[in-house]
């Protein structure tokens, strides 16, 4: 959205983003890279803006989940190595060849289907493997061993790295990670023993690369983390890395107005005033990602927290104010206001989900602003 005209945006501190970066890539060896994880319009701040700063920082390559996401990249001018996480279909394989872009594969009969396309350059490709994620990957030695003999005779593909995902990296408990790690080993034995090209080999989220960054091979895959949310609350509590989150959310009051005791608010007369209050509106809603399941929750008007009353609407909600404030005052919904703040995580709470989910929550409808 170039031009807007609407009193609610999210703000976005790309200084964050390069600040945490700089943390992160601190406390990882030299030999460990940074592929910056801007999948889904980069955790919903803006993929293009992201990739920009983290490249910056120091970040090697880019992330996506779909190929559609990675020709957004490549069509901003992008020219660093960018892997595609999920599944692409193969017969899309020689697109993404094209435009130079690394796909994930795991199943033999994608291979076989991507050796009969006409293809005038060969497609980059990450072998993914299943440790224990239980999503997509090769799970046996026999698989890897079919695949590898498969790939010999495939023109069409070159193998540049081989890669698995945490399922509990980020837990107190860190017993699975531990088994996950070694069956990566062992798998990673099988494969050096009948593979000898050169391969990237990379393993770790946040929540691995924060703990553990010694064991992080090639790269990691730094999501969460860049954007300065911590991936659970017992690696946040670890203290061993201070974030800056890079996410903020703001309106301003468009309407303020003084209600006798007993009158509704909002849809389905769920909120009556108890007495003479001070009632805002603020044009945010579910429409917007606000989620309705928000009514209750609080927003910053003034540096104090004001609660949401009444139906979260589709694109209004209305708050209770300590007093009579002027029209256009800024309320922070997710943030810093004055010394007070509401962090991702106090809402991802309140909607009893997790802190990846709030921003990707907040729909293109809501501006992005930069600084
Ligand atoms: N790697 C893969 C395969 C992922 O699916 C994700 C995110 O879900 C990441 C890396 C980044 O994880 P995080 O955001 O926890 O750093």
């Amino acid at each position: 959205m170039e031009n807007f005209y609407r009193q609610t945006w999210a703000e976005i501190d790309l200084g964050a983003i390069k600040y945490n970066i700089e943390q992160v890539k601190a406390k990882l060896p030299q030999q460990s890279d940074i592929i910056a994880v801007v999948k889904a319009d980069g955790y919903g701040h803006g993929s293009v803006q992201v990739a920009n700063k983290a490249l910056e920082a120091g970040a090697k390559a880019l992330a996506v989940a779909l190929l559609e996401e990675a020709f957004v990249l490549r069509e901003a001018g992008f020219k660093v190595p960018i892997l595609v996480l999920g599944w692409v279909s193969p017969e899309y394989a020689a697109i993404a060849a094209e435009n130079n872009i690394t796909l994930t594969f795991f199943q033999k009969e994608w291979m076989d289907e991507v050796a009969l396309l006409p293809m005038k350059k060969k497609v980059k490709l990450h072998m993914k493997w299943d440790t224990g994620m239980g999503r997509i990957g090769i799970r046996t030695e026999t698989e890897l061993k079919n695949i590898l003999q498969g790939l010999k005779n495939n023109k069409n593909i070159e193998l540049t790295g081989v890669y698995t995902h945490f399922a509990t990296a980020d837990d107190q408990d860190l017993t699975f990670y531990h088994q996950q790690n070694k069956r990566f080993q062992e798998l990673l034995k099988v494969f050096q023993e009948i593979w000898s090209e050169p391969v990237v080999i990379h393993t770790g989220n946040s929540a691995a690369s924060i703990r553990f960054p010694k064991e992080m091979h090639n790269y990691i895959r730094l999501g969460i983390s860049m954007y300065g949310l911590y991936p659970s609350k017992p690696v946040k509590l670890e203290r061993s890395l201070q974030l800056k989150a890079a996410f903020s959310l703001h309106s301003r009051l468009v309407h303020v107005k003084r209600v006798p005791a007993g009158q509704s608010i909002s849809y389905g007369r769920t909120y009556i005033t108890k007495e003479s209050e001070w009632i805002g509106t603020i044009p945010i809603g579910y429409g917007d990602g606000w989620s309705r399941r928000l009514q209750g929750k609080e927003v910053l008007v003034n540096g104090k927290r004001m609660p949401i009353v009444g139906r979260v609407c589709m694109d209004q909600v209305m708050i209770r104010l300590d007093q009579e404030y002027k029209l256009g005052t800024k309320v922070t919904l997710i943030g810093e206001q004055k010394n007070n703040s509401i962090e991702m995580d106090e809402i991802a709470d309140y909607l009893d989900t997790i802190n990846y989910e709030i921003p990707c929550m907040i729909n293109e409808r809501v501006p992005r602003r930069y600084k």
